[in-house]
């Protein structure tokens, strides 16, 4: 539906997007995530044609987009400000972009009926724009793009100005939607949890190049980079020794976890400044067990430094024993405990015995 090749933008002097290749299957909710500043909206408002481009080519359905007008463009876009009217009433801002529809009234009120229908609004047509909260905005913002029917629908942040659980609730009705419209959503959003949550697969962006390009599942648990890790989620990094290459993989040393073979898909870069290699692995992909328990053949010893309690969860940091020779760089481990009654919560000091799976971790070198 929407493919970028060797797309830069430039402002002045300032090289914002820097040779994006990217391709956007119909259907797909698609997200671009990265840190402010990492050239996400300008990508977003070059596909919409808000931005000419520098060099390379955008195509839409097919279509080529040079010197194609945005109001053109098979696509329409919700913004973060919702930019609804607010002397206007619900139906008349959802109604808008059919001024120029060639349509009937009625056939024109029975689009916006559907629109709003959509959105989770219907019967709030004749309802004052100004008095709605801010999740009603931000649905009429999302009806009016809708009921043009567009071919692709473009987010940027549409949810960062509602709160915590108004955002949670908004995304599972934008999955939702998107499934029942079937409409290709691109959204730019710089929050990693919303990403996840939401998308078929996701552009890491940093400086405006894309760092990976992957499902949720796959950038969780096999970052391509240091930085990538760094970014989505929580993660553990040891410092490592690397024994060598073998025939399926690489042979490291770990402060605790002792020698283990690292397959070659679970390899990736660490950072230009990193102190040398490292292992990675999620607080999740480690548990605490208890001593001589059976069945856990990867058991690495340390004592409890830290102990936070979530009531659903609880997060130890444990340092790990046989850290020596590695020097002071060995940070406690996090680990990530889901409480279950008649489980004891562990006190600061306490030995403890963390079972791990060789398959949870990830080398960056
Ligand atoms: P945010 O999440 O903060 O919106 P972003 O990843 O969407 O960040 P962009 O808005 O795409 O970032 O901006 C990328 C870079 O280009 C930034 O450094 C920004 O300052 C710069 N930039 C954006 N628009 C312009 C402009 N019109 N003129 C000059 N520089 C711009």
């Amino acid at each position: 539906m929407i493919e970028c090749r060797g797309v830069h933008k430039y402002y002045g002097d300032y090289h914002a997007l820097r040779g994006i290749d990217l391709t956007i299957r119909a259907g797909e909710f698609f997200s671009l995530l990265g840190p402010s500043g990492c050239g996400k909206t300008t990508l977003l408002r070059t596909i919409a044609g808000f931005e000419d481009i520098s060099s390379g080519v955008v195509l839409v359905d097919g279509k080529d987009m040079a010197g194609v007008a945005a109001n053109h463009r098979p696509t329409n876009m919700v913004f973060q400000s919702y930019a609804i009217f607010p002397h206007l009433t619900v139906a008349e801002n959802v109604g808008f972009g059919l001024r120029r529809d060639p349509r009937g009234k009625a056939e024109k009120a029975a689009a916006v009926e559907e629109a709003l229908a959509m959105v989770g609004l219907k019967g709030y047509g004749a309802r004052a724009s100004h008095a709605l909260s801010g999740g009603q905005r931000q649905r009429v913002a999302l009806a009016r793009a809708l009921i043009l029917k567009p071919k692709v629908l473009l987010l940027d942040e549409p949810l960062s100005a509602l709160d915590r659980k108004m955002r949670e609730q908004m995304q599972v009705e934008l999955i939702k939607l998107q499934r029942q419209v079937g409409i290709t959503f691109v959204l730019v959003t710089h929050d990693q949890e919303e990403a996840l949550v939401m998308s078929d697969r996701i552009a890491v962006m940093f400086e405006g190049g894309i760092a990976q390009l992957d499902g949720p599942e796959a950038l969780y648990a096999r970052p391509a980079s240091r930085r990538v890790a760094d970014f989505i989620g929580v993660m553990n990094f040891l410092p490592t020794r690397v024994v060598g290459d073998t025939p399926s993989g690489t042979e490291i040393e770990v402060p605790g976890f002792g020698r283990v073979e690292i397959p070659a898909s679970n390899v990736s870069r660490a950072n230009p400044d990193d102190d040398g290699p490292s292992i990675g692995f999620r607080p999740e992909a480690v548990s605490l067990v208890a001593p001589g328990a059976a069945g856990h053949s990867h058991v690495a010893e340390g004592v409890i430094d830290e102990v936070v309690y979530y009531g659903d969860m609880t997060y130890y940091d444990i340092r790990l024993d046989g850290s020596d020779g590695f020097g002071d760089k060995v940070r406690p481990v996090r680990i990530a405990m889901r409480n279950v009654f008649g489980r004891e919560v562990q006190d600061v000091g306490a030995r403890a015995n963390v079972s791990w799976s060789p398959g949870s971790l990830v080398l960056f070198r």
